[in-house]
């Protein structure tokens, strides 16, 4: 029987791209999505993906919308914790709404998305968690202090359950993507992109979403089984220490 995938935000930009990865590898897939209700219809029209909406800051419509996923399609094998967002700004100006959004959705999603899944990935000993942290959460970012704790937070997420689910046959790990071509990076200025940000990029290009969805692709087959509490840095060599 196919496996089930579940990817929150994964109607568009990254996610999408990891929702068409995984159902090409033959995996039952739910794409999750917020509020965008056109580009949802346009996903499932083209792909044959089911997508679902619910907020993942939200733990009650997190849970409900799982087990609707789960009635559905059956049980969750793969989460991939993608959803996420961005509200940038000097700290100094950094409202407490833009830090409790960002907490809310990247940070609080992620124990919403895992945790209505995981009593059911022990009882099977068989799971996947894979979340998409960030360049920034390795390295922090100016004017992204509360995105750079959210990504940095997936880290220590992924890294606990690990070990919490490793004799349980589930593994944990994350992505760590640099600069990748999605709509929220393409909407920066042609300038900025071109004059600022390439030229921090060794490899001198901006990432694919395919790039992405590839190294989640392996994290979920059986055989990254070994790989538990691990990142894959995917940035184009953009190093830092
Ligand atoms: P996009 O902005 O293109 O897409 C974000 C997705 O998340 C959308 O599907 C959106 O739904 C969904 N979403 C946002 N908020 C919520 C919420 N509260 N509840 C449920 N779903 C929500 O993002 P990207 O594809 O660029 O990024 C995907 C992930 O990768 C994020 O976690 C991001 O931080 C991370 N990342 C991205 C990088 C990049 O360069 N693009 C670099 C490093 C990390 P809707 O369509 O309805 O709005």
């Amino acid at each position: 029987m196919a496996r089930v995938a579940l990817v929150t935000g994964g109607s568009r930009g990254i996610g999408e791209a990891i929702s068409k990865a995984l159902k090409a590898e033959g995996y039952e897939v739910a794409a999750t999505y917020a509020g965008n209700d056109e580009k949802a219809a346009k996903f499932t029209e083209e792909t044959g993906i089911k997508t679902y909406k619910w907020n993942v800051g939200d733990y009650a419509a997190s849970k409900a919308g799982i087990e609707q996923v789960e009635a559905d399609l059956g049980p969750i094998d793969v989460v991939v914790a993608n959803a996420g967002i961005t509200r940038d700004a000097a700290f100094h100006k950094m409202t407490p709404e833009m830090w409790n959004e960002v907490i809310a959705t990247n940070l609080t999603g992620v124990f919403n998305t895992v945790h209505p899944c995981w009593p059911g990935m022990r009882e099977r000993g068989f799971g996947r968690i894979i979340v998409i942290s960030s360049i920034n959460g390795q390295k922090g970012q100016a004017g992204q202090v509360n995105y750079a704790a959210t990504k940095a937070g997936d880290l220590g997420i992924i890294k606990s359950l690990a070990q919490e689910g490793a004799r349980k046959g589930i593994t944990a790990n994350a992505v760590c993507p640099g600069y990748i071509g999605t709509e929220m990076v393409r909407a920066i200025p042609e300038k900025v992109l071109n004059e600022v940000i390439i030229p921090q990029i060794p490899t001198g290009r901006l990432g694919e979403p395919e790039e992405i969805a590839r190294c989640v692709t392996f994290l979920a087959s059986d055989d990254a089984g070994f790989i538990n509490g691990s990142t894959i840095s995917a940035n184009g060599a953009q190093f830092f220490s």
